[in-house]
């Protein structure tokens, strides 16, 4: 069986590994992102160091990224604030190094083919991946398809009630100030409170209001695109109080106006952690590469 290649490209660490899915990963490195031209090199030594030939690459991206094949700059890292890493032609880097297609999408759109293959979205055809850390993330898949249409979906971006009297924190996002992501990820935590979320005790008064801008979220999420199960992942998540308030205030705002047992029944297996735990991201890079591959 054929081997393949996947880099979970984030905006703090590259992940790359060698394998075929979550029961057969061979090799794996991860290193801090540093500018495009080293770190594409050290994923590209990784890949070179492996004897076995590899028949594709994936790689899952932080963003904004040209997941479109039919554009001029499909591939690309596109307009970043990440210092140097705008207009990086990632995919045409590793294309031209390794000889092999490379598949590409955003970090959250990979990680929701992960799950789809082999994790909590396996046989629907439609559900969102969620990451909440540094920033907010959403993909997922619409009708058995990755979503992408414009670009892609730039879930962290909605705009959800903000009550500044009950919250005066005006928010951390440079484009939109208290968007979700301005609101409720990482960085919003640490500012508003003067301590990172790891370091706030389960009983704190942050965790209640993450979990209705989250919720605030989830249900426009809901309502739009009619997801079978929303799975979210990412390092503010791994706070495990979390998640029954989120799944708490989902119902609480829906307010059964959604007749269905999954959100007013069974809504611990509507709302979840990724499957694949922290590997949802490098195996998602994996699926992307196996997809170059026609029947893989
Ligand atoms: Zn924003």
């Amino acid at each position: 069986m054929g081997l393949y290649g996947g880099i979970e490209a984030g905006g703090t660490k590259f992940v790359c590994a060698v394998g075929s899915g979550p029961d057969d990963l061979r090799a794996e490195e991860r290193f801090p992102t540093t500018t495009p031209e080293e770190t594409i090199a050290r994923a590209i030594d990784f890949f070179r160091a492996h004897r076995s030939p590899l028949l594709a690459v994936g790689i899952a991206s932080f963003g904004p990224v040209d997941p479109n094949p039919a554009s001029p700059t499909f591939g690309h890292i596109t307009t970043t604030p990440k210092p140097g890493w705008a207009h990086t032609d990632i995919v045409g880097a590793l294309r031209q190094a390794l000889g092999v297609p490379v598949g590409f999408d955003t970090d959250v759109n990979g990680a929701a083919l992960g799950e789809h293959c082999w994790g909590a979205a396996r046989g629907l055809d439609t559900f969102i991946y969620l990451t909440v850390g540094t920033g907010i993330g959403g993909g997922g898949m619409v009708n058995g398809r990755l979503i992408h249409g414009l670009m892609h979906p730039e879930m962290g971006h909605v705009r959800i009630p903000h009550d500044l009297a009950l919250d005066p924190f005006p928010g951390a996002c440079p484009y939109h100030g208290d968007c979700l992501e301005g609101l409720a990820a990482g960085p919003a935590i640490e500012q508003r409170w003067g301590r990172r979320g790891e370091n706030l005790p389960p009983d704190h008064p942050a965790w209640p209001l993450e979990a209705r801008y989250l919720a605030l979220g989830l249900v426009n999420y809901i309502v739009t695109l009619s997801p079978q199960r929303i799975i979210i992942g990412g390092g503010v998540m791994e706070q495990p109080q979390l998640f029954p308030l989120v799944r708490r205030e989902v119902q609480a705002l829906l307010n059964g106006y959604l007749q269905v047992p999954a959100i007013l029944e069974d809504i611990d297996s509507y709302i979840v952690p990724p499957a694949l735990g922290q590997r949802a991201g490098v195996l998602g890079a994996i699926a992307l590469a196996r997809e170059q591959v026609p029947a893989s």
